[in-house]
């Protein structure tokens, strides 16, 4: 009977169909309204001056403390304190390891669990010859066109000055906060945090505090980031990926070129590196991919949407697509970037020695000891593999708890337009050092910028726009009035 099976098969394609479409339809926004809390009355044209003060004051980061210039820091430890005068009356403020910041708001309920707000008040150099790109000085917080200028405005003085901004207008109201609130400022987290981030952690952890959420810089709202999304997309960081520098290092014979063996030190590192770029950490779609993919795919068009809602079918195919796009690649896997190349120094003597630095930014669920191993297999035991700066990947924080949730309201009440997505922090932060302390850490600040943007951040044209002036400080006021 050749008709019954072709009946089957058609069938069982109809169903198939009907799962997939069925799949696709039901695949809904995860958006939703929230009413914004009424006040406080906010000046962003005063804001902006404030903010304009604490970008004239160049508190650069050396990555070698004994070199770094430590009158900006002490500056401005008093320029806040100026500022602010209501939020420096009314909050407890303790100077960690001399230029840290940890500030305690004491709420209404003391059985509830405080909260932490975090940034830091270092920013990065002005990288050598683009001082003449910048269109208002670096270190000017000029006010022109719409915007604050400098560096720091973004990353992220901003998040200091909006926080203390909403913190001052609320107590001018007479506002008392549910919960504690704590808000924390490390002064070296553009080279790791260890002085501050660390030394505040520890002092916390000594006490006995915990949180019932952090939230620190990372993600923000973008539009036209993603391809195939229209909407503004509001990046909450849930994780950050991890850190390694691996040096790895042959050696030779040296002596005179004209009789070489096989491959020298230089040779036998090439092979390395050309192994170690073709086998390399596997793509996989994590739960924490998985998550972030069903808050984005009901944005998209129905294609895609067709695809995302159906991943248990669609999922290689989704994979070996989307590994294509450095993007997406970073989103799947630990990435693997041969970043130094070193040996030899004369055209006709063999090396002594060579090697070669390969930065890897480690995926949550993986390690730094699993990384370690999977070089060692690569390269064999001729080559020496050695570990230079490691951190491992943080946690992944829950979307399903009460910290993301206080996040996503705030955001819908301040962006009503955008869809809050969770997703992972390519570089490090202040928050994974928090880890000991809560279990729901996400990093996220509240400013709408573009694509291009981006590129201002540790680089030329630092600025940020009055409109997000005044959606920062409306932000906190929704955290702080929770
Ligand atoms: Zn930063």
């Amino acid at each position: 009977m050749p008709y019954l099976l072709y009946y089957l098969i058609v069938a069982a394609l109809l169903v198939l169909a009907a799962v997939l479409l069925g799949r696709a339809l039901t695949f809904r926004s995860r958006r939703y309204r929230v009413e914004p809390v009424p006040g406080p009355e906010i000046d962003a044209g005063r804001a902006a001056e404030r903010l304009s003060g604490a970008i004239r004051i160049p508190t650069i980061t050396a990555a070698d403390p004994e070199k770094a210039d430590r009158a900006p820091f002490e500056q401005f430890l008093r320029y806040l304190e100026e500022a602010f005068p209501a939020a420096h009356g009314a909050l407890e403020r303790e100077i960690v390891n001399r230029y840290s910041l940890l500030y305690r708001w004491r709420g209404r309920d003391e059985s509830r669990k405080p909260a932490l707000l975090m940034a830091h008040i270092d920013v990065v150099p002005i990288e050598k010859g683009t001082e003449q790109d910048w269109l208002h000085p670096p270190f000017s917080g000029a006010i022109a066109d719409g915007f604050v200028w400098g560096r720091g405005t973004m990353d992220i003085k901003n998040q200091i000055i909006l926080i203390l901004e909403a913190v001052e207008s609320l107590l001018a109201e007479g506002f008392v906060p549910a919960r504690d609130f704590y808000l924390a400022f490390g002064h070296d987290e553009e080279v790791r945090g260890e002085e501050g981030a660390v030394k505040i952690a520890a002092l916390l952890q000594s006490r006995g505090i915990t949180f019932e959420y952090v939230l620190d810089e990372g993600g923000a709202v973008t539009v036209g980031a993603m391809p195939g999304v229209e909407r503004a997309i509001a990046l909450v960081g849930i994780a950050e990926k991890g850190y390694a520098d691996i040096r790895i290092t042959a050696e030779g014979e040296g002596g005179h070129s004209s009789m070489p063996p096989p491959h020298t030190a230089a040779g036998a590192i090439g092979r390395a590196v050309t192994e170690l770029e073709k086998r390399q950490r596997p793509a996989r779609i994590s739960p924490f991919l998985k998550e972030m993919l069903a808050y984005i795919g009901p944005e998209m068009k129905f294609g895609l949407r067709l695809v995302l809602a159906n991943l248990w079918l669609f999922g290689p195919l989704f994979k070996r697509i989307f590994v294509n796009t450095r993007a997406g690649n970073a989103l799947l896997r630990t990435t693997t970037a041969v970043t130094i190349l070193e040996g030899g120094s004369e055209p006709n003597v063999l090396p002594r020695k060579a090697s070669a630095v390969i930065n890897y930014r480690i995926a949550p669920g993986e390690d730094v000891a699993g990384l370690l191993g999977h070089v060692r297999g690569i390269v064999g035991p001729e080559v020496k593999v050695e570990p230079l700066v490691t951190t491992e990947p943080s946690r992944v924080s829950p979307v399903d708890g009460s910290g993301f949730e206080t996040v996503e309201r705030a955001v819908y009440a301040v962006f009503p337009d955008a869809v809050t997505v969770p997703y992972i922090v390519m570089g490090g932060t202040d928050a994974i050092r928090y880890e000991e302390l809560c279990e729901q850490i996400y990093r996220f600040t509240p400013m709408l910028i573009s694509a291009e943007d981006l590129d201002r951040m540790h680089g030329t044209n630092e600025r940020l726009s009055l409109e997000n002036i005044e959606r920062g400080i409306r932000f906190y006021s929704e955290l702080l009035k929770a």
